[in-house]
């Protein structure tokens, strides 16, 4: 995307390890509701200081993310954490795409539930509301009125079907033989079992 494109642009960050249908349904559902032209999936780096068991490399998480989305022409995948190496601090990651596309792209930033509790904890969460509009997802299991409400008044919060997946439970359903059929897309699956991933996790 140029800066001249005048847009909105939707970014979806997470570890993506691995990716699965959570992911692409709430991201679909935004795009939609809030009418953005595209939404950018951004995997992190590998954290330096987690060890190879815990998150696979950056590059195998990426290319999940490609093989999910390439059918969808909305979605794109960015590399801007993981060229930029080290930790991955969202507000950075904004920063960079605001130089990048200039003011006349409108950024949303989509993060579920979960990581909306967590906002005090970010690096410059200030300068990220300033960014950026933050969207909400709703997510099973974690309480939209647990976020801090001083933070939950800058936040748009956004009614998402609700599914019950995440990495943590596909990992380790894949560790313990169980099928993960229709939980993550089906190339995403064939490249699971072909480059062993998360057997020992
Ligand atoms: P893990 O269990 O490893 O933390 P995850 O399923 O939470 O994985 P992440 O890569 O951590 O996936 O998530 C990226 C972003 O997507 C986060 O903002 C997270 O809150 C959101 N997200 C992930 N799964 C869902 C879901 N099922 N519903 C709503 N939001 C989700
Ligand atoms: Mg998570």
């Amino acid at each position: 995307m140029n800066s001249s494109e005048g847009s909105t642009a939707g970014i979806l960050g997470g570890t993506f390890n691995p990716i699965h249908v959570g992911h692409l349904i709430i991201a679909e559902e935004i795009r939609i509701k809030c009418n953005l032209r595209k939404i950018l999936f951004i995997p992190s780096a590998y954290p330096p200081h987690k060890g190879i068991r815990e998150v696979a490399p950056a590059r195998l998480r990426w290319e999940m993310v490609c093989l999910a989305i390439q059918d969808n022409p909305h979605f794109q995948a960015s590399a801007i954490e993981i060229e930029r190496e080290g930790l991955s601090y969202t507000v950075d990651t904004l920063t960079q795409l605001r130089d990048l596309w200039g003011q006349k792209v409108q950024i949303y930033l989509i993060i579920g539930a979960d990581e909306a509790i967590d906002v005090s904890t970010w690096k410059e969460p200030d300068r990220v509301f300033a960014l950026c509009t933050v969207l909400v997802a709703s997510r099973p299991g974690f309480d939209l009125q647990a976020i801090d409400s001083g933070w939950r008044r800058k936040m748009k919060l956004v009614t998402v079907p609700q599914i019950e997946i995440s990495s943590t439970a596909i990992r380790r359903r894949v560790k313990e033989g169980k099928e993960i059929r229709y939980l993550v897309p089906q190339p995403v699956e064939k490249f699971i079992h072909e480059k062993k991933l998360y057997l020992n996790k």
